[in-house]
């Protein structure tokens, strides 16, 4: 494992979030309570208070920034700049705590913060940690055609290209595979 297990499930949650919004999938896949409740469920944020309509506008707007950290690949500082924004503007509280089955590991929300403020907290210090690192590289845009969303590559061989929408990687393989048997078919 690259980073602790909490680091690195921060980091899919960054994903996933960003991943849900029009300007990297092709449609909003946060359009209500009942989606945003999803993605708490399916990505299992702790501590989360009941939430209403502020939370989904607050969300949505910590996606877009997160989204920016992805957006200036090779411009270190702009996107240290934006992950720092991103954590200024939560509450953190570092602590310790073991719920679950986890063992002990550091939470940096603080507690009570609602949604937008605890996701800020996790999933900004945890980008911080991947600069922190020198892996800032493993953060990508696919590279399918006519895809936008959003990946980090946490593989050991960093080897990933696509994102992992299932499709992407596998239309990729098979337009690769019919290039080659075009390009080796008698002429
Ligand atoms: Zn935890
Ligand atoms: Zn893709």
């Amino acid at each position: 494992m690259l980073f602790s297990h909490d680091t690195e499930h921060a980091l899919h949650m960054v994903v996933d979030l960003v991943n849900t919004g029009p300007a990297a999938a092709d449609e909003e896949h946060l359009p209500d309570l009942v989606a945003l409740q999803a993605f708490v469920e399916r990505n299992r944020v702790s501590d989360v208070c009941d939430l209403d309509a502020r939370d989904l506008d607050a969300t949505l707007r910590l996606r877009e920034r997160l989204h920016g950290v992805f957006q200036a690949p090779s411009d270190t500082e702009l996107t240290v700049r934006r992950i720092n924004a991103i954590i200024a503007e939560a509450r953190t509280t570092p602590h310790l705590t073991d719920h679950e089955e986890w063992d002990w590991h550091v939470h940096f929300f603080a507690p009570g913060s609602r949604l937008a403020e605890h996701l800020a907290a996790e999933c900004g210090i945890a980008l911080a940690y991947v600069v922190a690192a020198g892996e800032l590289h493993r953060l990508s845009v696919c590279e399918a055609p006519d895809c936008e969303r959003v990946l980090i590559d946490l593989s050991r061989n960093r080897c990933r290209r696509y994102c992992d929408s299932r499709t992407c990687g596998n239309r990729m393989h098979v337009a690769a595979y019919r290039a080659r048997q075009r390009e080796s078919a008698p002429g």
